[in-house]
Order: C-alpha cells, then sequence, then structure tokens
C-alpha cells in the first residue's frame, strides 16, 4: 500500500526499533509511547482495520496475537502482566489505518477507557 506508514516500516522503508518478527508479523516500539512498554504489532501485508479482518486475516491475527505473548516474554512482562488495545476507525481512535495491537506494560494499569 502506498502512503501507508506501517507498510513502509514493514518494507525496511522507514527505521523501526523491532522488538521481534517472523515471516507475518512485525512488532516495534511505538515512537511516542504511552507506557514504559509500549510495542506495536501488525501484520506484514496491509489490512486496514479490525473491521477488514476477513477469513484469512483470521490467520494474520492469530500470529498476531502469538508474536504479542512473544513479545511480552521478550519484554518481561509475560508473568507481571500488561494490555493489549486495537484501536477501530475514528470513534475507537484509530489513526493509523493498517491493523496493529498495541501492547503496553511496565506499570501498574488503572481500569478504564481514557
Ligand atoms: P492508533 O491510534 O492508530 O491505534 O495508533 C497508532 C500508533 O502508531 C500511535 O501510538 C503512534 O505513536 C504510532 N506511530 C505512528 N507513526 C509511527 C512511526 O512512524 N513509527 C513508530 N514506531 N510508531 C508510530
Ligand atoms: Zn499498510
Amino acid at each position: 500500500m502506498e502512503d501507508c506508514i506501517f507498510c513502509k516500516i514493514a518494507a525496511g522503508e522507514i527505521p523501526c526499533r523491532k522488538v521481534y518478527e517472523n515471516e507475518k508479523v512485525l512488532a516495534f516500539e511505538d515512537i511516542h509511547p504511552m507506557a514504559p512498554i509500549h510495542v506495536i504489532i501488525i501484520p506484514k501485508r496491509h489490512i486496514a482495520t479490525l473491521m477488514d479482518v476477513d477469513a484469512e486475516g483470521m490467520a494474520d491475527l492469530q500470529s498476531m496475537m502469538s508474536a504479542a505473548q512473544e513479545v511480552a516474554r521478550v519484554e518481561k512482562v509475560d508473568q507481571k502482566g500488561f494490555r493489549m488495545v486495537i484501536n477501530c476507525n475514528k470513534e475507537g481512535g484509530q489513526v493509523v489505518f493498517h491493523l496493529h495491537m498495541h501492547l503496553l506494560g511496565g506499570l501498574r494499569l488503572k481500569n478504564g477507557l481514557a
């Protein structure tokens, strides 16, 4: 996808601080972290939003969740705990329209949405 920042990161055209990678997914540090640990997990192929995930995309989501487990181990929050977030579309706060998960950790996260 032209002009998709996460496609460019996946292609190595824009640098990132990589945390984990396999053939289907890439995980990298968020450029504006909202927690001491803030990792973005993306499928390497372009899917715009959670609502665009079809049957084939479900395999990508599965890979992203597996990657999240690995990222949690790498970041040493697998036992302490962490939070996963997917923002979808405008009211969900999605800014980058390439499907991604946020893995947040490294502090005691409060319950609540804001
Ligand atoms: P969204 O609000 O779409 O769920 O989250 C997009 C996230 O991507 C934001 O937390 C933002 O800081 C992060 N982000 C946007 N552009 C870049 C970039 O070029 N590099 C990295 N590492 N993160 C980015
Ligand atoms: Zn993309």
